[in-house]
């Protein structure tokens, strides 16, 4: 049975877990707004840990890790990470020599996240699947034939908020033109909200006049969950780039499930009902009829199950 530490590193925080037998045996977290020795520190609170709670790291069957940021998977180097500072940086290397373990294993925070939710939220039962996260940005991964999707070309998938062109409103920080992510991200549906905040005389105008640029998407949860028109018109339109990129992804590989997380998607339902509706302009009767979208099942810990998983096949581990 697999004995492993694993972290999902963000730009935040880590989350940090001892996961043994299937499960998860010490979690922690870590602060990471002060960069520096990021990882040396993460390790050095996690020896102490072990520590304390009788775990003997020489033990481990792995180390894993999730990071916001493009990582080369062949050699476990994170290519670039812009919350994290990082350039060419070897995540694997340094952690091998840390734990003095050679069995490393370096994951996209967003293919983690797909991972976790396909092994653990849906029991590996569907042979595809797709995630998007709707957060600072739009993440995303895929499953096909049973596997993780590394890309065949430059190895970087998971980029789904990019290119595309499906708005001709706000060009993306990317330089590209009508990207999703400015839209239907988390930050472009607050950016929307407060838009409309300035000029409304409903409720979402009075809670724009308490909170001004500090409004979330939370502070209006209830007018969402309570149907609020104003508020849900502005979700509505701010889900269509979204809509048409996953109506590309389902027209072109009939992916059978199509997982929606990141903050938004505690939205629940009502949030999937929208995207469906708007998937309903852009999806064919055959495919529409047989969609399957959802939000995701596992909350918190997802990326660090996801590595988990994902280091137990890469070792072959039961
Ligand atoms: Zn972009």
């Amino acid at each position: 049975m697999a004995k492993a530490f694993v972290v999902d590193l963000g730009a935040t925080f880590a989350k940090c877990a001892f996961f043994e037998k299937d499960e998860v045996q010490l979690k922690f977290e870590y602060p990471t707004s002060d960069r520096k020795n990021i990882l040396e520190r993460i390790v050095e609170e996690a020896f102490k840990k072990a520590d304390e709670n009788k775990i003997d790291i020489k033990t481990l069957d792995f180390i894993g890790i999730a990071v916001c940021g493009i990582v080369d998977n062949k050699t476990g180097t994170v290519i670039y990470s812009t919350n994290l500072g990082w350039k060419n940086y070897p995540v694997k290397a340094i952690l091998q020599e840390l734990f003095n373990n050679k069995n490393v294993v370096v994951l996209n925070d967003a293919k983690s996240a797909t991972f976790g939710e396909w092994s653990r939220g849906l029991n590996k039962e569907p042979n595809s699947m797709a995630l998007f996260t709707i957060g600072t940005g739009i993440g995303g991964g895929a499953i096909f034939d049973r596997d993780l999707v590394f890309g065949d070309n430059t190895g970087l998938p998971s980029e789904p908020g990019h290119g595309g062109g499906f708005q001709n409103e706000i060009e993306c920080g990317c330089g590209l033109k009508g990207c999703v992510e400015p839209i239907s991200s988390a930050t472009g549906i607050e950016r929307a909200l407060r838009e409309q905040g300035k000029v409304s005389k409903g409720e979402l105008g009075k809670r724009y006049k308490e909170l001004g640029d500090d409004l979330h998407i939370i502070d209006i949860a209830d007018l969402f969950l309570g149907g609020d028109q104003e508020v849900i018109d502005i979700f509505y339109k701010a889900l269509e780039p979204l809509a048409k990129i996953i109506s590309v992804l389902i027209h072109f590989f009939d992916i059978s499930i199509i997982v929606i997380g990141g903050g938004p998607s505690n939205l629940g339902e009502p949030l999937m009902e929208l995207i469906r509706k708007q998937l309903k302009h852009y999806v064919l009767p055959d495919f529409y009829e047989k969609l399957n979208l959802v939000q995701t099942s596992l909350r918190g810990l997802v990326g660090n199950w996801g590595v988990y998983e994902y280091g137990k096949s890469a070792f072959n581990l039961k």
